[in-house]
């Protein structure tokens, strides 16, 4: 059996493309070549930006060229599920956003008489071959319900085409050759200052000046776009530091994202009131550290806020990073709360060492056999805690 994607064996109209062999200046750099990469150069050329796309092996070669290439606004996630996660408008906005990315594709097949075996069909929404009838049922109204008060054109159909199942059929979706639909594009990209590269691999970025570095090659540039499908990793597979952003909003709808991940990953709230970033706050579960940034004046103007952060954090770090802990007297660590005043699991610090001691209770001993420390009258003289006093005293 072959395992080659359909739409690379038969992408006859994909030409092969040059590498990069000079430095250039342009006004926008984008790095990846599949359909986000391609869609994004081809419009910023026809708006007259000059532009270089940057394809690390083929143009095509990833998702986009392995892609089952449905055309389609109904999200993976349900409807009805984004509603109630997002809210009626933004859930309306998302699928309206795909209706009109298909329209602007038929557009261009249109206007660039593209072959690309572009065609539209309805879609299905149907339940899994193996649900439940009736909590499916329920299920594809919900979405069913959704879409048409959205204004989609949706209906309910008994049996859907092959999976013989209940679901909903969506008017207006449609399919296409990926490959055949970007090379007419990609076709029109390069000249008056604009190029397009295959296997060039973008291998660093410097942001000042903003400079793409392609092997022993550097494209300097005002913008770029990173059209990677997953974030930049270089050259390994490992992953790499990564910056996400969401609103307070979202954020509190969406208890998943404040589960605490271990990895070069950290997620920036922003766009909040006062009111939510102490409803965020008081919403945490226990965590080692809390940064907080600002000026003595917040700090006081805040106070509820640092209350808040006292019962929920081990650290209260102020205008810093928390850093490594340092290992000295002061440092009690074991384990979620690392300002503890009880050592005996510290596994940081002086005191870690205490959790290897072994205590021993000895009772009714003669003198004689007990080591000199717990001897009654103190041959070492050292101090000791004897009925809830520290003394040097016999005893
Ligand atoms: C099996 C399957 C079925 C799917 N079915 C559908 C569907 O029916 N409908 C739908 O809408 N979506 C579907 N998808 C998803 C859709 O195919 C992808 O979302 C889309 O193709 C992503 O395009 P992209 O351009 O963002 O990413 P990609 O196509 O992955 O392109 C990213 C490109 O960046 C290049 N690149 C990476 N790093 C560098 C670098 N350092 N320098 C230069 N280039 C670099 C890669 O080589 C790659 O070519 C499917 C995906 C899969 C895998």
């Amino acid at each position: 059996m072959t395992t080659e994607s359909y739409w690379q064996a038969t992408a006859t109209s994909l030409p092969p493309f040059p590498s990069l062999t000079q430095d250039l200046t342009v006004d926008v750099v984008i790095i990846g070549g599949g359909l986000t990469g391609i869609t994004a150069a081809y419009y910023l050329k026809k708006e007259g930006v000059k532009v270089a796309l940057l394809e690390r092996n083929r143009f095509g070669c990833c998702d986009t060229g392995h892609t089952t290439a449905h055309l389609t606004y109904v999200t993976d996630e349900r409807l009805h599920e984004v509603v109630q996660k997002f809210g009626k408008e933004a859930a309306q906005s998302f699928w309206e956003a795909g209706a009109a990315a298909i329209d602007m594709i038929y557009q261009n097949v249109r206007d660039l008489a593209m072959d690309c075996e572009f065609k539209w069909v309805p879609g299905f929404l149907h339940a899994s071959l193996a649900s439940d009838d009736k909590t499916a049922r329920e299920s594809l109204q919900k979405d069913l319900e959704a879409a048409v008060q959205m204004g989609f054109d949706a209906t309910f159909v008994e049996e859907v085409p092959y999976a013989k199942q209940p679901g909903v059929r969506f008017a207006h979706q449609a399919k296409f050759h990926p490959l055949k639909y970007l090379a007419p594009l990609l076709e029109r990209i390069a000249g008056g200052g604009s190029y397009v590269f295959e296997n060039t691999e973008a291998s660093e970025i410097e942001g000042n000046p903003l400079t793409v570095h392609a092997g022993q090659f550097k494209i300097r540039c005002d913008y770029l776009v990173i059209a990677t499908h997953t974030p930049l990793t270089g050259k390994s597979s490992l992953a790499s530091a990564t910056l996400f952003q969401t609103t307070a909003d979202v954020f509190l709808r969406t208890p998943e994202l404040s589960d605490e991940i271990f990895g070069p990953t950290t997620l920036l709230v922003t766009s909040g009131t006062r009111e939510q970033l102490i409803e965020i706050a008081s919403s945490m579960e226990g965590q080692l550290t809390a940064a907080i940034f600002g000026t003595a004046v917040d700090l006081r103007d805040f106070a509820d806020l640092v209350s808040i952060l006292e019962t929920k954090v081990g650290r209260l770090v102020f205008n810093a990073f928390p850093t490594g802990v340092e290992v000295g007297h002061a440092m009690v660590h074991g384990g979620m709360y690392p300002a503890t005043s009880d050592s005996r699991s510290t596994s940081v610090g002086t005191r870690a060492i205490h959790r290897f001691s072994r205590l021993v209770c000895y009772q009714g001993f003669p003198q004689d056999s007990l080591p000199d420390e717990l001897k009654d009258d103190n041959p070492k003289g050292i101090w000791r805690m004897v009925d809830g006093e520290f003394t040097k005293n016999t005893c």
